[in-house]
């Protein structure tokens, strides 16, 4: 089966650190040389001595570029460049440089078309004007503001990839699956690189985390849908797992405008699976073709999964929360259990809880809204906050000591009585009320525990297996330390 490949996008400030750069590339099949980029531009310096094929763009600031000379001096560059053998020279539509396209034939030149505010409603008619033209490969690079956008790209680029060859792009967040799906969409390879402002992924990270070698036209495709959902941490375990299990099955972080958007996407690409974020738990619980009792009972889905092309919804939160519990033989009945908070994932832990016999009290500083979920498993509502010695576990169901707010905990460390803790919360994985817990000499459970738990919960409902073990708890724990020190590098 034929594969896209992998083209890594260079710029630099000089034409010596343009070459430099070139060749510490090892892990591409070609390289794109913005000669827009260096002060000195110069085709023969930038071809000089390369190892991997290369393509010579020079891009105009008109069209998303830094290059500031004549199109006269342009086209020279790249005229130069085509001379001197470059692989492929990458010619933009609107320059309209038809006699370097009448003089090539349109051999090893790439005609591309980018817009960076949008996905225009014409491009079918852009790209069979560009089509006649003769080039060898078009490329068409667009905005894209909705999952939505990729399909329609998607549609371009497999029409086109019919009788030529084509690499379309959707830019931005919304347009990631264009990139991992390069193969789906058509393309003939994908851009990668340093350009994270228009969605550019590195080289190792569609390579690694994304196993963008081994994805083709039949990889089983799923996804977490949320918005913003790029701090995810549910695309490191499940690729981590889907890998270590040897299934042809990837898994994308899905920015969707809204909950059609997403029905729409996954319906066209045949979405085998998702997990669901922040806001489109409830969102998608009215708009998918079912809903299983647990998550009907919770109000809200944290799972689809594609069942005989019905979307069918599922929360595993609930089983997610009981996991640790179970590891470590906690015997809940006639326990006194304290809820923080009263939101979706309190619900969620209130009907986990909701027949192990276990004595439940909901706290949170909207009393009625704490009586709500107390009153769906017969609970007591009690007050904000609940008062030492009235508990043997606690259990933080708030965002209280998340990230960045990470020096901060619902409850005083002198408050800390009863047995056990248990924090929902798993960026960091040690929270602040975990630390004051031990201090206390209190047992603890941490959120990480609970994400994996709910985790390995999906992959079993999606795949019929069970994932290798600790795979994607080693996966979040890296995913989550790549986090922090991403932060800390840009704070
Ligand atoms: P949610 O639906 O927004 O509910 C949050 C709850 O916390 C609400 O009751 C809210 O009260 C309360 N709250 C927020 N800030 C507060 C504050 N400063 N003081 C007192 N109460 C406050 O969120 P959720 O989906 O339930 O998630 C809650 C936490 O659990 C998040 O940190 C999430 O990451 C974590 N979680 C972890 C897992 C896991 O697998 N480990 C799974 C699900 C959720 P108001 O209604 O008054 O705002």
């Amino acid at each position: 089966m034929t594969r896209s490949s992998v083209c890594v996008t260079v710029t630099a400030k000089t034409t010596a650190e343009l070459r430099a750069k070139r060749d510490s590339i090892t892990d591409a099949d070609l390289v794109e040389l913005r000669l827009d980029s260096v002060n000195d531009p110069n085709a023969a310096g930038a071809l000089q001595g390369r190892r991997l094929p290369v393509i010579v763009t020079c891009r105009p600031s008109w069209e998303g570029g830094s290059f500031r000379g004549s199109e006269e001096e342009r086209c020279r560059l790249l005229a130069d460049a085509h001379a001197l053998g470059a692989d492929y020279v990458d010619v933009e539509w609107r320059a309209r440089f038809d006699d370097f396209l009448t003089a090539t034939g349109g051999r090893r030149v790439i005609l591309s078309t980018h817009d960076f505010q949008q996905t225009p409603s014409d491009l079918f008619e852009t790209v069979r004007s560009m089509s006649a033209t003769g080039a060898e490969i078009l490329k068409v690079a667009t905005k894209a503001n909705r999952l939505g956008d990729c399909l329609s790209l998607m549609q371009i680029g497999s029409a086109h990839a019919k009788h030529g060859r084509i690499v379309v792009i959707a830019m931005g967040e919304y347009g990631l699956p264009s990139r991992v799906l390069a193969r789906r969409f058509g393309s003939a390879w994908t851009y990668t690189g340093e350009l994270d402002s228009i969605g550019q992924l590195s080289a190792p990270v569609l390579i690694d985390h994304y196993n963008f070698r081994a994805l083709g036209e039949q990889t089983d495709v799923y996804g977490v849908v949320g918005s913003p959902v790029s701090h995810s941490v549910s695309p490191a375990m499940h690729n981590a797992a889907f890998r270590a299990a040897r299934l042809d099955a990837v898994y994308l972080p899905l920015r969707a405008a809204d909950a059609d958007d997403f029905i729409g996407f996954a319906r066209a690409v045949g979405l085998k699976g998702a997990s669901v974020t922040i806001p489109f738990k409830v969102a998608l619980f009215d708009r998918v073709d079912e809903v299983y009792a647990v998550a009907r009972r919770v109000g809200a889905i944290n799972t689809i999964r594609a069942m005989d092309g019905r979307l069918v919804g599922e929360n595993t939160d609930a089983a997610g929360f009981l996991r640790p519990l179970q590891d470590r033989s906690l015997p809940l009945s006639g326990m006194r259990v304290s809820i923080l908070g009263a939101g979706g994932a309190a619900r969620a832990v209130a009907i986990a809880l909701a027949s192990s016999g276990a004595e439940i009290t909901v706290h949170a500083r909207d009393s009625q809204r704490a009586q709500q979920v107390a009153m769906i498993v017969s609970a007591k509502a009690g007050h904000w906050l609940p008062a030492p010695g009235t508990w043997d576990l606690l259990i933080n169901c708030t965002p209280i000591g998340m990230w960045p707010n990470t020096d901060v905990s619902p409850i005083p460390e002198a408050m800390l009585t009863g047995e056990w803790v248990y924090d929902l919360v798993y960026n960091p994985p040690v929270t602040r009320l975990l630390r004051d817990a031990e201090h206390a000499g209190l047992k603890t459970i941490g959120g990480l525990d609970m994400l994996v738990a709910q985790a390995h919960e999906q992959f079993q409902w999606w795949t019929d297996s069970r994932p290798p073990a600790g795979v994607m708890r080693t996966a979040a724990e890296k995913r989550l330390a790549e986090f922090r020190a991403h932060e800390d590098h840009v704070s």
